[in-house]
């Protein structure tokens, strides 16, 4: 698949419930309302989807949500789709999840042929991280690292910066990730659905800063590590470990961008920073064959667009898109 850009799309990203038991902040209000069970597809129907991407020359599948782990029989789609490993037709099966139940899932998604896993963690501190996820429990959260690591799954921790919440922590988690030997990923918030009272002005920390800042106490060599994504990648020399710095803030990387992401209803976002969808599970239900789902599929790309319109600023403060990010999964 070759989008109008020349890019080559191998990457797909699958939110399989907008569910979750957490409710972080900078991703979802206290009071969200989920979508009704009957729009949701069946993990059969989301099989079949991720494998007719995979058809048309998906390399890279990431399972996310809201909390993919939190939905029912999620093992079975895990197993399901990594079959497509057995054969070669798919490079890496993955996940993103808040870990709270890792400790349940490290060893079947193992078995599956997870191999690594990207565990969303802002804080090493107890009670930030439960004023960051509101209603998540950090011990919970760390015996599920504890377990994937146990498990033999490679794990990167993901922390999203946080002006007056945890820029304080960085080099703490920079530590702590060379004693367990996991990458790191800093993430700019991006500005995605309504917050209720939080304003993203407040809660926006630009990673440019970050950098500069952590270079006074830490060397960071370049790294031409890339993944496809709006990441720039450091090795820091002090602990042999990676840093990356997703920044669609303050650099974009969009000429580079590889990916698409499916929702739990079927709904494709050639971009996470625009509105523009494309429906899949009408194709999908019309016929057994996948012909039309691979032709809904082909003319998505051929609109996917140059690139996001994110803006922070006090003129702009309101979400450049309106859904939240539990619905595409980041
Ligand atoms: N529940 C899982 C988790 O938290 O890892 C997977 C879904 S979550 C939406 C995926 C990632 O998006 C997490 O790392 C989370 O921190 C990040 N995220 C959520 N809202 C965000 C926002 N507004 N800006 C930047 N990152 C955000
Ligand atoms: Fe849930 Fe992940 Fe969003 Fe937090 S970031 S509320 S864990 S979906």
């Amino acid at each position: 698949m070759i989008d109008p850009f020349d890019r080559t799309i191998s990457y797909l990203r699958v939110s399989v419930t907008d569910r979750c038991d957490f409710r972080c902040v900078y991703c979802m209000s206290e009071d969200m309302n989920f979508l009704p069970k009957a729009e949701i597809l069946t993990l059969e129907e989301l099989d079949r989807l991720a494998s007719a991407f995979i058809g048309m020359g998906v390399k890279k599948l990431r399972l996310t949500g809201g909390e993919p782990l939190v939905r029912r029989n999620i093992v079975w789609l895990f197993k399901a789709l990594g079959r497509h490993l057995t054969t070669g037709a798919l490079e890496e099966l993955t996940l993103t999840t808040n870990g709270s139940q890792l400790a349940r899932f490290a060893g079947d998604l193992k078995e599956a042929g997870v191999k690594r896993v990207n565990v969303s963690l802002d804080t090493l501190d107890a009670a930030k991280f439960k004023a960051i996820t509101r209603w998540g429990r950090f011990e919970q959260v760390m015996s599920g690292i504890e377990a994937a690591k146990q498990a033999g799954l490679q794990v990167k921790i993901n922390a999203v910066a946080l002006k007056g919440v945890n820029d304080g922590e960085f080099d703490r988690l920079i530590g702590w990730c060379g004693e367990e030997g996991f990458d790191l990923t800093l993430i700019e918030v991006m500005p995605m659905g309504d917050m209720g009272a939080a304003s993203r002005v407040d809660q926006y920390l630009p990673l440019s800063l970050v950098r500069a800042d952590l270079g006074k106490r830490w060397t960071l060599d370049e790294s031409d590590y890339r993944t496809g994504g709006p990441a720039r990648y450091y090795t820091v020399r002090e602990t042999g470990r990676r840093l990356g710095m997703i920044t669609p803030m303050t650099h974009n990387f969009c000429e580079s961008c590889n990916r698409v992401r499916l929702t739990c209803t079927g709904t494709l976002f050639m971009c996470l920073g625009q509105e523009d969808a494309a429906d899949l599970r009408a194709p999908l239900r019309a016929a057994e064959s996948d012909a039309p789902v691979e032709a809904a599929i082909r003319a998505a790309i051929a609109r996917k667009p140059k690139g996001h319109d994110f803006v922070i600023d006090r003129r702009h403060d309101r979400p450049s898109v309106s859904r939240h990010m539990n619905v595409t999964g980041g």
